[in-house]
This record gives structure tokens, C-alpha cells and sequence, in this order.
């Protein structure tokens, strides 16, 4: 019997605690973002550069050969020991293909700084380009290569995001840290509060590595899962569609994006068009829980 339609809105519906990431749209989606915030922007090239960036992480996932996912054994073991099943030391050869693609399709009409490391990128050995990724991973981070490291976590987050995917959400469990991700262990560049059936109105943290996103409670810090010294800053004169919550007992912050207030906030491009807020959070004695890796090395460079 299947004309039995199905009730989305089900009032007993649970929302989903995990929800993995949706590979058709997810970079095309965020590229549009970022085309929209860069307009009038006092960072508008950079962030339509990270536009032309997301696209060819779309164009680069579509072009992926079929990923292995650890074997059933590993899965059931990762899952009883309440461990991420996917292993950031096991990298598919495939990320080194996206990287190499990524960096010739963003080359012709990059900025000066960028182009170099474009081209460093392209000529890289296969080792050359593991070392980059221990790099970052590690978040072990070394001003000489900095600029490359954004088009490293950029290839990256194409084999996470696919290996995610991939995944059945079913099978997933939240880890007990609550600040990393339940499919790769990175930490979170941001959480949304979303709207939609069954999800309205809660808030999920965004996987800053395979865009996985996994349900937390609103109103309490996300580092140190304290709920009494959080508060909500936000940029005089904005619409409130992107906040800090600070923690005074951890002295943590991360952002949150709101889709009441925008439906098309996304977790990675508002994160990099409010660098002010990160700077006032910064000034007032607060320290960023979980890292951008497009913005890693951008500055420190
Ligand atoms: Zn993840
Ligand atoms: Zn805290």
C-alpha cells in the first residue's frame, strides 16, 4: 500500500537530530549567497571570489567518482565506541583531483595573492598536497602556505560533504562533545535556527568541514554547554539574521544564523560577510569556538 500520503506535519513527527547535507544544491546554494552578500559589501570582491570558490566545489562534487564509505565493520565499530565514522586520516586519493580541478577552473580570473597560490596548487606533488592537508586539519597552521590552505579545506569539504551524504542518517548518533561533528568530528563554523516542518524554530550547529548539521538547544553555549552566561550580540543597524552567542563562563562565541530572519542565511558565506562582528566579539574578550576554513590563512598570511 503506497497511496497513503505522507504527513510532513505530523505534530508527533521528531524532528531529525541529524541532518546530512544535500548534494545537488548545497555549494550552488552557497555561491548564490555569496554573490547576493558581496553586492554593495566593503569586502564584495573577496566575497565574490568565495562565490566563484563555491561554485567549483559544486562542479568539482558533481565530477567525484563513487567514495567508499568505511567498511560495515568500522561503522558499527565507530558507532558502539560513539565515535565520527569517518576517519579525516583516511582521505579519499579523489579530494586531490577536486583541488587540481578547483584550482584551474578558479585561476583565469583570480586575484594576484590567490593566483599564486592557484599555481602552487596545480604544480603541487601528491605528497606536497597531504602535507597541506595534515596542515589543516591539524589546524597546525604555518604562515608560509597559508594561502593555499583555503583551496585545500575548499577540495576537502567536496570528498566530506559527498562521504557524508552517503551516510545513512539513521545509523548516526550526536557525539557527547556536542560542539563536533557526528560524521567527521570537526568542529562547527556556525549554527542555523531553521524553519520548515518538524524543524521550525530549532537550532542545528553546521559542520565546518562535510556541512553536516545536528540539532543542540537554543540559549545554551555550545562549547561548554553551560545556559546561564550566554547572550546574543549583534551589529548596530543589522536585521538580526546573524548573532554572536558569548558565553561569559567558557569565554566562547559562535554565530548563529537565523532563517526567520532570511531564509537564505547560510552557515559559511554570512559567517564571512559579518567579519565585524567577529571583530567586536573578538575586542570584547571572546574566542571563536569553531574555525572558517575558507577564511583560514586569508589574513594571517
Ligand atoms: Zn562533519
Ligand atoms: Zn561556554
Amino acid at each position: 500500500m503506497q497511496s497513503q500520503p505522507i504527513n510532513f506535519q505530523a505534530p508527533t513527527e521528531e524532528a531529525a537530530p541529524i541532518l546530512l547535507p544535500v548534494t545537488t544544491t548545497l555549494f550552488a546554494d552557497r555561491a548564490d549567497r555569496f554573490f547576493l552578500l558581496a553586492t554593495g559589501h566593503s569586502l564584495g570582491d573577496w566575497l565574490a571570489f568565495l562565490g566563484r570558490l563555491s561554485a567549483a566545489q559544486q562542479a568539482a562534487l558533481k565530477c567525484l567518482p563513487p567514495l567508499d564509505l568505511p567498511p560495515a565493520e568500522a561503522l558499527a565499530n565507530a558507532r558502539t565506541h560513539a565515535m565520527p565514522p569517518l576517519d579525516l586520516g583516511k582521505r579519499p586519493a579523489a579530494w586531490r583531483d577536486a583541488l587540481r580541478q578547483i584550482a584551474r577552473e578558479l585561476a583565469p580570473e583570480s586575484p594576484e595573492g590567490a593566483a599564486v597560490a592557484l599555481a602552487t596548487l596545480q604544480a603541487a606533488a601528491d605528497d606536497d598536497l597531504e602535507q597541506l592537508a595534515e596542515t589543516l586539519l591539524d589546524g597546525n597552521l604555518d604562515a608560509a602556505n597559508a594561502g593555499e590552505l583555503p583551496f585545500v579545506a575548499a577540495a576537502l569539504q567536496v570528498v566530506y560533504t559527498q562521504l557524508a551524504s552517503q551516510l545513512d542518517a539513521g545509523h548516526l548518533q550526536k557525539l557527547d562533545a556536542h560542539h563536533v561533528c557526528p560524521c567527521c568530528g570537526s568542529p562547527a563554523v556556525s549554527s542555523v535556527v531553521r524553519l520548515g516542518a518538524a524543524i521550525n524554530n530549532l537550532r542545528y550547529l553546521h559542520c565546518s568541514l562535510c556541512n553536516t548539521e545536528w540539532n543542540v538547544p537554543r540559549a545554551t553555549c555550545t562549547a561548554c554547554d553551560t545556559d546561564k552566561e550566554v547572550a546574543l550580540q549583534e551589529l548596530e543597524g543589522s536585521k538580526g539574521a546573524v548573532r554572536a552567542e558569548t558565553c561569559d563562563a567558557c569565554k566562547n562565541y559562535l554565530k548563529i544564523v537565523y532563517q526567520e530572519k532570511d531564509p537564505r542565511v547560510d552557515p559559511v558565506a554570512d559567517d564571512l560577510a559579518t567579519l565585524a562582528l567577529d571583530m567586536l566579539v573578538d575586542e570584547a574578550g571572546y574566542q571563536r569556538s569553531g574555525p572558517n576554513l575558507l577564511l583560514i590563512g586569508a589574513y594571517s598570511g
